[in-house]
C-alpha cells in the first residue's frame, strides 16, 4: 500500500521507497562513547535508522554529540515527559517517538508538536496493546483487540493533525502476533501515513525470531510497512541480521550472501554445525548477492547444493568445493573454510 513519504534525517521512507531496518540501542544514551560505538556497529551491519531511549535531560543533551559521530538518523524515544521530547528535538533528534497518550495534557502534546513542526522533524505516534485506554477502548471492544489498537492510534494521529501537523509515522504494536497482523491490515486501509512494523516484546533469540518472522512476513507480504524492527531480547546486532534475512526472504531486499545448510544426518562426518556457523559469520561482510551451501557429506551434498552458486561439502578428512552443483575442487577438511573464503573474495574474477 502506497503511503506518504516522510524524511527522517538523510533517509526517506514511505511512498514505495525500500523498507528500512531499525533497531534500538541498549546502552545508556547518556554514555555518548558507548552509544556512538553501538550505533556505528549496527549501521555497519545494515541498520538504517537507530532509536535511542531518552529518559533524562542528560540523555536528550547527549544527542547533540551522538549525532556528530554517527551517519544514520537518530530517533529519540520519549515516554511521559514532554520536556524531554522538546529537548531531544532541540538537540538534533531526526525524529521523535512518543505515545501521546502518556505525554499528558493536550497543551503538552501541542508543545511537542510545535517544536517538531518548527524543525520539520517527523513524529512517530506509537501505540502499544499494553497501553490501550482502559476506560473506553478496552471496554468498547471487550478486551484488548486489533480494532481497539487501531482506533487508539488513529485518535492520536487525528489529534496531532488537528494541531496542524501531519509529518507522522505510525507504529501499532502487540506481542500477540496475529492481533498485530490484524491491526496492521485494518490500519493500512484507514491511513496513508507510513507504518513502522514490529512485534513487540517478541522474546529471546528463538521465540523473538519466529514471532517476528511470522508477523512481519504476513504483514510485509501484503505490501504493508515502511520500516521494520525485529525486537529481540539479545544483542541488537542480532535484530539487524534477522531483519535483513526477513526482507531478503520476502524478496524485498537484494544483496548479501544467503547461506543454506543441510540439517545433517547419519552420513555427516564433520562438525557441520560449527562449520555452518563459521561460514555464516565469515560471509556477513562480503558484498555478494549469491547463495552459499554448506553440506554435510560428499555423497548427496553436491546434488543437494545444486541451486546454490557455490557450496562446500564435508567428507572424511577432506571436503569439496562445489560450483553450481558441480565438483570444482577437493581440499583438506582443515582448509575448507579458507578455500571457500578465497573463492568468494575472487568471485567476480571468474
Ligand atoms: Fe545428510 Fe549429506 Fe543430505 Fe547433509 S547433504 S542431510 S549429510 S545426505
Amino acid at each position: 500500500m502506497k503511503t506518504k513519504t516522510v524524511k527522517i534525517g538523510s533517509k526517506v521512507i514511505g511512498g514505495g521507497n525500500p523498507i528500512l531496518i531499525q533497531s534500538m540501542t541498549n546502552t545508556k544514551t547518556e554514555d555518548i562513547a558507548a552509544t556512538v560505538a553501538q550505533i556505528n556497529k549496527l549501521a555497519a551491519a545494515g541498520c538504517d535508522i537507530i532509536r535511542c531511549a531518552v529518559p533524562t535531560m542528560e540523555a536528550a543533551e547527549a544527542l547533540t554529540e551522538i549525532k556528530k559521530q554517527v551517519e544514520i538518523p537518530v530517533v529519540a524515544d520519549i515516554h511521559f515527559d514532554y520536556r524531554l521530547a522538546i529537548a531531544a528535538i532541540e538537540h538534533g533528534a531526526d525524529k521523535i517517538r512518543i505515545n501521546p497518550g502518556n505525554i499528558g495534557s493536550r497543551e503538552r502534546v501541542q508543545a511537542v508538536v510545535d517544536a517538531a513542526k518548527e524543525r520539520q522533524i517527523p513524529i512517530r505516534v506509537g501505540v502499544n496493546s499494553g497501553s490501550l485506554e482502559k476506560d473506553f477502548l478496552v471496554e468498547k471492544y471487550h478486551g484488548v483487540t486489533a480494532e481497539g489498537i487501531v482506533e487508539s492510534a488513529l485518535d492520536k494521529v487525528k489529534m496531532i493533525e488537528d494541531m496542524g501537523y501531519d509529518n507522522l509515522v505510525i507504529s501499532i504494536k502487540s506481542s500477540d502476533v496475529m492481533m498485530c497482523v490484524k491491526a496492521h491490515e485494518l490500519i493500512a486501509e484507514k491511513t496513508d501515513h507510513p507504518l513502522h512494523v514490529g512485534i513487540t516484546e517478541a522474546g529471546t533469540i528463538i521465540s523473538g525470531n519466529i514471532k517476528s518472522a511470522i508477523g512481519l512476513g504476513l504483514i510485509l507480504h501484503q505490501g504493508i510497512g515502511d520500516t521494520i524492527r525485529v525486537s529481540l531480547t539479545g544483542d541488537p546486532l542480532e535484530e539487524i541480521k534477522s531483519a535483513k534475512l526477513i526482507l531478503k526472504t520476502l524478496g524485498l531486499r537484494k544483496g548479501g550472501i544467503e547461506v543454506v545448510s543441510c540439517p545433517t544426518c547419519g552420513r555427516t562426518r564433520i562438525d557441520l554445525i560449527g562449520l555452518a556457523n563459521q561460514v555464516e559469520n565469515m560471509v556477513a561482510d562480503i558484498p555478494l548477492d549469491i547463495k552459499v551451501a554448506v553440506m554435510g557429506c560428499v555423497v548427496n551434498g553436491p546434488g543437494e547444493a545444486k541451486e546454490a552458486d557455490i557450496g562446500i561439502a564435508g567428507g572424511i578428512g577432506e571436503g569439496l568445493i562445489i560450483k553450481h552443483g558441480e565438483v570444482y575442487k577437493k581440499v583438506p577438511e582443515s582448509e575448507l573454510l579458507e578455500s571457500l573464503r578465497y573463492e568468494l573474495l575472487h568471485w567476480n574474477e571468474n
